[in-house]
């Protein structure tokens, strides 16, 4: 899977507050990989994640999918729905139904979204549950769980939709050491299946071990990218080793 961001400009706000968030920024990254997506806080990462998954629309640029545009002007908005539709996203805080248990937070986007009919729908999230070790979870609402528990929830939501490509955006910045732990050995075994993943995070030596490629993102643009151990090693640019000296001197 080729994935190719060219030219991403995003800006928000208006007048004196107008703020360019991704300044021309080009991402080229051919999966089936990790991609890590590491730079300083307010960079632009999750910007750039929101308009790679489709929620959110560039002002200029485009993201290309195996040579195919992300339709973010096209009419009917439905092409954008079907791209989305694709992919499987995690934010940071969970993003659970709170009145709706943990099964029916991974059974609605099937049948709501996918129009999976309701029995095939709870068939497969159960399996999935199973498989993430939430079996024993599924009829609780999300303020039952613990944090770790919730976004495994979270996790076998995207899952479930079969998805093309896997987006984590700070997926355990939420969570304390323990659970952080948990999350981060569920995202590895999703490696060894080989999903494509793009991964922004602020856990470093997971990042190190995970990863096949980083990208380092910072004041809306990708200033380097390259195989994992070339950046950890001996990143390039002065803003990736000010960045590096900085995380790992905490
Ligand atoms: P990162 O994830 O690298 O910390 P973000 O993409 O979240 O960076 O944010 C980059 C900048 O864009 C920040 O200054 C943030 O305040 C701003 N920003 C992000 N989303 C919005 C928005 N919806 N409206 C206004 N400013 C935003
Ligand atoms: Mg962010």
């Amino acid at each position: 899977m080729k994935l190719e961001a060219l030219g991403i400009t995003k800006t928000f706000g208006l007048g004196k507050d107008h703020r360019r968030v991704l300044d021309n920024l080009t991402l080229k990254v051919e999966f089936p990989h990790v991609l890590a997506l590491l730079g300083p806080s307010g960079g632009g990462k999750s910007t750039l994640l929101r308009v790679i998954a489709g929620l959110e629309r560039p002002d200029g640029g485009e993201v290309l999918l195996d040579n195919e545009p992300v339709p973010f002007r096209d009419q009917p908005v439905s092409a954008l729905r079907t791209y989305r539709r694709r992919l499987g996203v995690v934010f940071q805080a969970f993003n659970l139904f709170p009145h709706m248990t943990a099964l029916q937070n991974v059974v609605l986007p099937l049948t709501a979204v996918h129009g999976i009919p309701e029995k095939e729908a709870k068939e497969r999230s159960l399996g999935i549950m199973k498989r993430l070790g939430l079996s024993e979870h599924g009829e609780k609402l999300p303020g039952q769980l613990s944090g770790g528990q919730r976004q495994r929830v979270a996790i076998a939501r995207a899952l479930a939709v079969k998805p093309k490509f896997l987006l984590f955006d700070e997926p355990t910045s939420a969570l304390d050491p323990e659970m952080t732990a948990e999350v981060l050995s569920l995202i590895a075994e999703l490696r060894q299946e080989g999903i494509p993943m793009l991964l922004v995070t602020h856990e470093m030596g997971f990042a190190r071990k995970i990863a096949d490629q980083v990208a380092f993102l910072a004041n809306g643009r990708v200033l380097e990218q390259g195989e994992v151990g070339n950046f950890f090693s001996k990143p390039q640019t002065l803003e990736a080793q000010r960045f590096m000296a900085k995380v790992l001197a905490y």
